[in-house]
């Protein structure tokens, strides 16, 4: 199947092809396998960018997980965050007693993640970590930590597999950055 249509209309170029990113998740997912055996793994998908991520790391962890999802807007345009995160749609489960994943598609600022990581800290959980697709160290603003990072990226506007220009290109199953 051709994803050419898609793939031109975005105008952009490829960044991280589709056998690199389910290698690298199926790496993910063994360590995380490995450091979570025997332990109340709860793994919390951030929408909307991370659902296509969250979906294919799931499959590669062989253990009895639970999961959750939450929403989250920034306030600001979408390539200028402004540090206000509003959170749109809460989780349903108690974090008691479970050992948190947060899954990020990608930290860019890091705000998004430092609000969260408070957010969830807040909440009683066993502890928190962070697994995130992508990051881009050089738009950092605050410190955060990444637990488990599938890529680090240069500074560029990346998206497919999840990551969206204006809502749109989601479903593109490889990452990519416009212009080049
Ligand atoms: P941060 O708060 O600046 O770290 O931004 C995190 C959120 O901004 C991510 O979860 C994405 O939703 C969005 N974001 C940041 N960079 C990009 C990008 O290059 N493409 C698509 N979305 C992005």
């Amino acid at each position: 199947m051709s994803n050419n249509g898609i793939f031109q209309s975005g105008g952009g170029r490829v960044q991280l092809s589709e056998e690199e990113i389910k290698g690298r998740i199926a790496e993910l997912g063994a360590q995380i396998q490995r450091d979570y055996r025997g332990e109340p793994l709860h793994l919390i998908c951030v929408l909307n960018g991370a659902f296509v991520f969250m979906a294919d790391l799931v499959r590669e962890i062989d253990l009895p997980l639970t999961i959750d999802f939450l929403s989250v807007s920034s306030y600001g345009s979408r390539t200028e965050s402004s540090g206000e995160v509003k959170l749109v749609k809460d989780l349903d489960q108690s974090l008691k007693n479970k050992h948190v994943l947060l899954v990020e598609d990608i930290v860019d600022t890091g705000l998004t993640m430092q609000y969260l990581m408070n957010y969830l800290g807040g909440r009683e959980p066993l502890s928190v970590k962070v697994v995130a697709l992508l990051s881009k160290p050089a738009r950092r603003v605050v410190e955060v930590e990444v637990d488990y990072l599938g890529f680090e990226i240069e500074d560029a506007f990346v998206y497919g597999y999840g990551l969206d220009v204006d809502h749109k290109y989601r479903n593109i199953p490889f990452v990519t950055s416009q212009g080049e």
